[in-house]
C-alpha cells in the first residue's frame, strides 16, 4: 500500500512542474488532471448523504497488472458552486481509485476482461470504511496543498495580520480550502499554540 501523503505530494509536484505555483492546487488543474488521466468528470443529482462516487473500467487481460481503461467521478450537485468541496471531493474520489479500488479475485473469469469498479462515498460507507476514508482525505489534504507549500503560505505576509496572527479567512478564501482544515494542520506543523 502507498503512502497517501508521499503519492500526494507526488501528484502535486507532478502537476505544478511547470506552473510553478506557490499555492494550493485550483479546481482547474485538478480537473484538467483527472481528464489527462482519463476521467470523466460529472455532477449529479445523488441521495442524500452521498458525496461522491466512482465508477472504473479495468482491464484485467494480464490479471497481475490491472490496467484502467476509464474512469467517471460523479459528485454531487449540491456542492456544484462550492469549490473548496469540489476540490476536496475530487481529489478524496481520485484517491480511492488509486489506493483502493481492489480487483476481486473472481473477476478474471469475465468474457471481456474488463469489470467496473464502484465507490461510493455516503455517509453509510464512512462508517463501515472508516480506514480507507481516512487515508482519501489524507490524500486529498496533501495533494492540494503539501506541507511544504502550506508552510510557505502560513508565512507569507499577505496571510499574516497585524498582531502576528493567520489570518485564516483570507487564505480560505484565496487558497478555496476550508479554514477549518487549514486551521488544524497549521496547529500540527507548529504554527499556532
Ligand atoms: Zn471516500
Amino acid at each position: 500500500m502507498s503512502n497517501p501523503v508521499i503519492l500526494a505530494n507526488e501528484f502535486y509536484n507532478h502537476l505544478n512542474k511547470d506552473k510553478k505555483e506557490n499555492g494550493a492546487l485550483t479546481i482547474n488543474i485538478i480537473e484538467e488532471a483527472i481528464i489527462s488521466f482519463g476521467g470523466q468528470i460529472t455532477y449529479e443529482q445523488l441521495d442524500i448523504g452521498c458525496d461522491g462516487k466512482i465508477e472504473a473500467i479495468v482491464d484485467i487481460s494480464i490479471p497481475k497488472e490491472p490496467k484502467i481503461d476509464s474512469f467517471s467521478i460523479i459528485i454531487n450537485n449540491f456542492y456544484k458552486d462550492d469549490e473548496a468541496n469540489r476540490k476536496r471531493l475530487l481529489a478524496h474520489e481520485l484517491s480511492h481509485l488509486l489506493l483502493h479500488l481492489d480487483i476481486p479475485s473472481e473477476a478474471k473469469s469475465t468474457e471481456n476482461n474488463k469489470i467496473t469498479l464502484k465507490f461510493e462515498d455516503s455517509i453509510m460507507s464512512r462508517g463501515t470504511n472508516l480506514e480507507k476514508e481516512v487515508e482519501a482525505d489524507l490524500f486529498a489534504e496533501h495533494f492540494i496543498l503539501p506541507n511544504n507549500i502550506l508552510k510557505l503560505l502560513l508565512s507569507e505576509r499577505k496571510y499574516i495580520k497585524d498582531g502576528g496572527f493567520i489570518d485564516f479567512d483570507n487564505m480560505s478564501k484565496e487558497e478555496k480550502i476550508h479554514k477549518n482544515s487549514l486551521r488544524a494542520r497549521a496547529i500540527k506543523l507548529g504554527y499556532v499554540k
